[in-house]
């Protein structure tokens, strides 16, 4: 079914081990009853005078074996159900991060970080309560009251009715507490507020450098402050909310005892000779304090039921989102050749970025994207990346729609280096490996040297078996572009998109980096965002972009000598030159 919650999907793949789980939880529930017959039967025993030690000694050790019996079968029960719960939390996990790469980058924009850790994390373990927990304990708390009532009601139906007064009230008074929490919509707003604290808890520790150099506090951060404070008060509220109701509830369950008593002595009274009866109104004390147990665990299953419900409807929403539509016509492209044919983009709808924007870039060629800031140059290469869908126009690599293949294929055939380089808190070799997973050491080591990364990589404590982030061994930022360069080498795919990656290296860096950049554009079309002039004067295109368009296309000469704006940056490079050499 296409609406089905994710939890019954899931759910359903593990059937079996949870039939188990039941079944074995409904066995564990009727042998609870036992013991209770047992102390009756001594009673019994006891009270009616010829009795002998064998026969309180067996229905001892009958109580004792069934108490045993009951324990191992809810043992068993909780494993199968914890067995099946983890199984379902590794692949729900699996899946949803699975997805989320598959979604459009867009999706990103609108959830915070923050927001989807709380509902990968957090609502995803719920469930984990809930499948391991929950289900044996529904099972058994819904036929705990079955039997009970059944039983009380045929051994003596005044007396069942009697004690059947105040579970029957307890509940009413829950599902009026329930109703009113379900009114209120209660349940989504304590998400709601959990993860906007979160999402705020998340941004105030990436700000956390400027929260120490402008000596902020969490005051400062009013979006975060007001988050805890709702959450806060939306918690209290509920609580106040429940705490009368709940008194009531919890009085009610264990009091049953209060209801059977008085009106066993009023039998009694009634019909003094009657051992029988008095032996009756025993059985129903006794069992009368079993019942806590069960009905208490009714109520937390009912409780927790609606606030995993709504986790899992906000896991849902998350595989609602669709994916980038992917297409299989095409495996393989017919050369490197990238065009872009009046391709039209906007992040928000209605305000463009890029407005019917074409150029082509031959295959084997370096080329520039230049312009000011804001202008459009990221998009383009995203775009190229598919991280973002054109609103209007067409992509190409060869003669091929980049739509008309899968990522996969696309990202076989376009690897990227950006600015912020992101490396894993794994080793080195396992960092360069992303590149191509088949790679051997000797692959490493060759495009490690390569990329001028190899000679600090061995003053590492453990080389490349080195872990980031582990021994206080971080990398410098210039260092961590030259391993970024190197899994790129590693790609070795014909098609690079370069984020000019020297922006912020220091000068022995830069030289390093550009000898590695110079061994990784070789043979490839290369699209460079680039940022300083200079560095890119040499190349085969540059393309100007403006305000979403392009406004020129040429060499380094022909714009210097035809293009304004060209010559405009060109002057502010120079100057910028000229200041850094200072
Ligand atoms: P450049 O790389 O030339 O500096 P960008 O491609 O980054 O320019 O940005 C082009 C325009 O798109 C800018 O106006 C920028 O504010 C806007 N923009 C960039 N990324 C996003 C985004 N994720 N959501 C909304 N607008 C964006």
């Amino acid at each position: 079914m296409e609406n089905e919650s994710v939890l019954i999907r899931y759910i359903k793949t593990k059937k079996g081990l949870l039939t188990v789980s039941g079944i074995l939880a409904t066995i564990s529930t009727v042998v609870q009853f036992i013991p209770f017959y047992c102390i009756y039967k001594i009673i019994e025993l006891l009270m009616l005078g010829n009795y002998s030690a064998e026969g309180l000694i067996h229905w001892s050790l009958v109580s004792m074996g069934s108490v045993l019996v009951g324990v191992v079968l809810l043992y068993a029960s909780s494993m199968c159900s914890h067995v099946a719960a983890f199984d379902i939390l590794y692949d729900i996990r699996m899946d949803l991060l699975q997805h989320l790469s598959k979604v459009s980058m867009g999706y990103f924009s609108q959830k915070s970080s923050g927001q989807l850790m709380k509902i990968i994390d957090q609502c995803v373990e719920k469930m984990e309560s809930f499948i391991a927990h929950q289900i044996p304990d529904i099972v058994s708390a819904l036929i705990f009251p079955l039997i009970y009532v059944g039983l009380m009601l045929m051994i003596d139906w005044r007396l069942g009715l009697v004690s059947l007064v105040p579970l029957f009230l307890a509940v009413a008074i829950y599902a009026l507490l329930m109703g009113k929490t379900m009114k209120n919509n209660k349940v989504k707003q304590y998400h709601d507020a959990l993860e906007a604290m979160n999402s705020n808890g998340v941004e105030y520790v990436r700000a956390m450098p400027a929260v120490k150099i402008f000596g902020l506090s969490v005051g400062n951060f009013k979006r975060f402050h007001q988050s805890i404070k709702d959450y806060r008060s939306l918690v209290m509220e509920w609580s106040n909310g429940f705490r009368s109701g709940y008194v009531l509830f919890t009085t009610l369950i264990t009091s049953v005892v209060l209801f059977v008593m008085p009106f066993g002595a009023f039998l009694i009274s009634q019909n003094p000779q009657d051992k029988t009866l008095s032996l009756t109104v025993m059985l129903f004390i006794i069992l009368a304090s079993g019942t806590t147990g069960p009905f208490m665990k009714l109520m937390y299953a009912a409780s927790t039921f609606s606030n995993v419900n709504e986790g899992v409807k906000r896991v849902d929403e998350i595989f609602a989102e669709a994916p980038v539509k992917e297409q299989d016509n095409v495996t393989a492209f017919s050369g490197n050749r990238i065009s872009f044919e009046e391709v039209s983009f906007s992040y928000i709808p209605g305000s463009p970025v890029l407005k019917k924007v074409s150029f082509e870039l031959k295959p084997n060629t370096m080329n520039a994207l230049v312009g000011p800031s804001g202008g459009g140059k990221s998009t383009i290469a995203q775009l190229l990346l598919r991280f973002y869908e054109p609103t209007e126009g067409t992509i190409k690599i060869g003669a091929t729609d980049i739509r008309e293949t899968t990522i996969d294929t696309l990202m076989q055939n376009v690897s990227f280096v950006f600015q912020d380089v992101t490396l894993f808190n794994d080793s080195i070799e396992e960092n360069i490996r992303m590149g191509n997973r088949i790679a051997s050491i000797e692959d490493i080591r060759r495009v490690a040297k390569m990329a001028r990364c190899d000679e600090f990589i061995q003053e590492l404590p453990n080389g490349y078996q080195t872990k980031i982030g582990e021994q206080g061994v971080f990398l410098s930022k210039g260092e961590a572009q030259r391993v970024s360069i190197a899994r790129a080498l590693l790609k070795n795919s014909p098609i690079l998109v370069l984020d000019e990656a020297t922006a912020y290296a220091d000068a022995e860096n830069e030289v390093y980096i550009q000898q590695a950049i110079g061994e990784l554009v070789k043979g490839k079309t290369v699209l460079i965002i680039a940022h300083r002039l200079w560095t890119i004067q040499h190349v085969d295109q540059i393309l100007v972009c403006d305000k979403g368009e392009i406004q020129a296309t040429g060499t380094h000469e022909e714009l210097l000598a035809g293009n304004p704006l060209y010559q405009k940056l060109w002057a502010i490079n120079e100057e910028t030159k000229e200041w850094e050499v200072k």
